[in-house]
């Protein structure tokens, strides 16, 4: 058995790191994918629409909307490059990655002709608007609701932890539309226009970074019907493959194994002890970021076979990646000493081993997941 990228596979690799460096922009760190200023988002939007004319924002989409058909693989490794350079797509990993093909998968015809140009052109930002105050690991908790008078949803609720909400176009947005259903029916998918009248985005401050997350008011909010991604009430089958896909679509631990790199140059650079102690703890970290990869690329294989039905392997994926990056952060601590709160890029680990066991399904979640789809062990 071959593990080895192939020849066209290494020459992508080397292509999305040429681009990086051409249109990058050299004063873009750790924390710029926050876009916490409008100069960032400007960069960031640039930056995705000089990959997108290379072919190199959604090369693995179908040709028909914008891509070139390549494998997940190519995915992958255009995610391992991005987020090893601070992810200079911003938040756009996530309309390509996941709402994108959400559209392709469920889409109207005017749908997909209004959202997948705009997104394989590198010209929006999408938010999700998942979570709420009281639903968030129950996410079929939700309360905010979307109720229909004639050709409009009218949304009224509150959504929470909503990353990157205050640079969004588009939110794609989950509201209850059929309140008397089962806590799992009667949910929809909105893809709504982020100017709408009645929407209040408000920052919540937090060690994360200024922009990470944000509380987001839906008052009164007219969505035109058009907007429904879907059948009505029946948002969840959408909703599980979208998270199985966030799951494994952000190749954190590249990121996470680069910035344990920087940690022991640093370290060394810095006069700090580097004996057989702090090779060991080294080596242990390099390991997990190691193990998260292959964890991660097991999670690859099984979204190309798996099609619509369970996917394990994301949440396997998702706690490695957890696990490596406490490894990572705690590893930088012991190597670095304090001035590992003042180094950009293991402060950006510290507080990402906090912040990534929590989104996207949260670490004890994901345990659950592989307790139960895994082992098979009884629930609870
Ligand atoms: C940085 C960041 C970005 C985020 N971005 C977004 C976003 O863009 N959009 C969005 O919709 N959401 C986002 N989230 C929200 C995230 O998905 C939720 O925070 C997460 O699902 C947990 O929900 P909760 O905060 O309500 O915690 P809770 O569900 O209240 O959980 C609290 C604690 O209880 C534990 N727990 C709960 N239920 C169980 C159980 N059954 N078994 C074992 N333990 C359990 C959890 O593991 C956790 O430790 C983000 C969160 C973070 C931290």
């Amino acid at each position: 058995m071959n593990f080895e990228w192939t020849a066209e596979e290494q020459a992508f690799r080397e292509a999305v790191r040429d681009a990086i460096a051409r249109y990058g922009s050299p004063e873009w760190g750790p924390r710029d994918f926050e876009l916490t200023t409008p100069e960032l988002a400007e960069t960031c939007r640039a930056f995705c629409r000089a990959l997108a004319k290379e072919g190199l924002l959604t090369p693995n989409w179908p040709k028909e909307y914008g891509g070139r058909d390549a494998s997940p693989w190519e995915q992958l490794i255009l995610s391992e490059e991005m987020h090893g350079a601070f992810e200079p797509r911003g938040p756009q990993y996530m309309n390509v990655n996941w709402i994108g093909p959400a559209i392709m998968a469920y889409g109207t015809p005017r749908q997909k002709e209004l959202h997948l140009p705009l997104i394989a052109n590198g010209d929006v930002f999408w938010c999700q608007g998942f979570s709420e105050p009281d639903a968030g690991s129950d996410l079929s908790a939700m309360r905010t609701a979307a109720v229909r008078d004639g050709d409009t949803y009218v949304v009224n609720g509150q959504k929470i932890w909503t990353s990157y909400a205050h640079a969004a176009d588009y939110c794609f947005l989950l509201a209850r539309t059929d309140p008397t259903a089962e806590a799992r029916r009667g949910i929809s998918a909105l893809l709504v226009p982020m100017d709408s009248a009645g929407i209040e985005v408000r920052t919540i401050p937090n060690i994360a970074g200024a922009h990470v997350i944000h509380e987001v008011f839906f008052r009164d909010v007219h969505v035109d019907a058009s907007c429904l991604l879907g059948a009505e009430n029946d948002g969840w089958a959408l909703v599980l493959n979208s998270l199985a896909n966030e799951r494994i679509g952000i190749a954190r631990f590249e990121r996470s194994a680069r910035a344990l790199d920087a940690a022991v140059a640093n370290a060394r650079q810095a006069g700090r002890p580097f004996g057989p102690c702090e090779k060991e703890l080294a080596g242990r970290a390099l390991a997990y970021n190691e193990v998260a990869r292959v964890l991660n690329y097991a999670a690859v294989q099984e979204r190309i076979s798996a099609g619509e039905g369970p996917r394990p392997a994301a949440s396997i994926s998702r706690v490695a990646t957890v696990t490596a990056i406490r490894r990572t952060a705690e590893t930088s601590l012991e190597l670095l000493g304090q001035p590992a709160l003042v180094d950009p890029e293991a402060d950006e680990q510290l507080a990402t081993a906090t912040t990534v066991a929590i989104a996207a399904g949260s670490y004890e979640m994901q345990l659950n997941n592989v307790a139960r789809l895994s082992l098979n062990l009884p629930k609870g």
